[in-house]
């Protein structure tokens, strides 16, 4: 079976008027299916931008990608914006939750364009933030919750469209140990149920948990 991304010299170049940056280069690797890869590195050195083209949000400049098999270095932006939108789950560290929007509405809204009926949609809402151990916290605004409950209900939208790839950008980065510990227990259970899981972190110790770790610099991935 093909795996889950496979990375062929990808280089990735920002152009500004007076700069131009190699954000990556000619990086190649591959990720099986249900592995649970870690990304650490110092800032700047690639980290975003590997994983934005990972879950289809940016194209190299150079090389190829593909997703599951499917050849992706000429998709156009529809078919990229689908394929992400069904097949990829997105965690960041400032969780990106709509404020005025209540928890399970933050939810709902990770299967629109995918599941029409709004009460389907909110059951499986629901399902999600019960997982997640949120569930008494549907209807509450997401700033009447502490940090690490934020978090859970961002996973809890990534996850309600049951992705094939979860990928989190430095998930724990502003939470507590406690509840780091949490986080860390549920993308853990997402994994176990056979997800692809990609997670850039500055803590070695959450690094440690995953199957592999590669080390980024200066936008190449550093041999150990
Ligand atoms: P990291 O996540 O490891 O901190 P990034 O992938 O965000 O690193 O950035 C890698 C390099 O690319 C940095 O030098 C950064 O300034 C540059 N870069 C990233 N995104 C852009 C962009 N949209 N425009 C211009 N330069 C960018
Ligand atoms: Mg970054």
């Amino acid at each position: 079976m093909s795996d889950a991304l496979t990375l062929i010299a990808v280089t990735k170049r920002f152009r500004t008027r007076k700069v131009e940056t190699t954000a990556l280069d000619q990086v190649t690797m591959s990720i099986p299916r249900g592995e649970f890869l870690s990304i650490v590195g110092p800032s700047g050195s690639g980290k975003s931008t590997l994983i934005a083209i990972m879950g289809l949000l940016e194209k190299p400049s150079e090389g190829q990608v593909a997703f599951f098999g499917e050849d992706v270095t000429r998709a156009g932006s529809g078919r990229l914006a689908d394929l992400r939108r069904h097949h990829v789950g997105f965690v960041f560290q400032s969780f990106h939750l709509m404020s005025d929007e209540t928890v399970v509405e933050n939810v709902m809204a990770g299967l629109d364009g995918i599941e029409r009926s709004r009460r389907l949609r909110r059951e499986r809402a629901m399902e999600a933030l019960n997982a997640l151990g949120i569930e008494h916290r549907a209807d509450h605004l997401p700033a009447q919750l502490s940090g690490g409950q934020q978090q859970r209900a961002a996973i809890a939208r990534a996850m309600v469209r049951e992705p094939r790839l979860l990928i989190c950008d430095e998930p724990t980065g502003n939470l507590d140990p406690e509840s780091a510990g949490i986080v860390m227990g549920h993308i853990d259970a997402i994994r176990e149920r056979g997800a692809t899981v990609v997670l850039v972190t500055h803590d070695h110790v959450i690094a440690g948990r995953a199957d592999r770790t590669i080390a980024l610099e200066h936008g190449r991935i550093k041999q150990p």
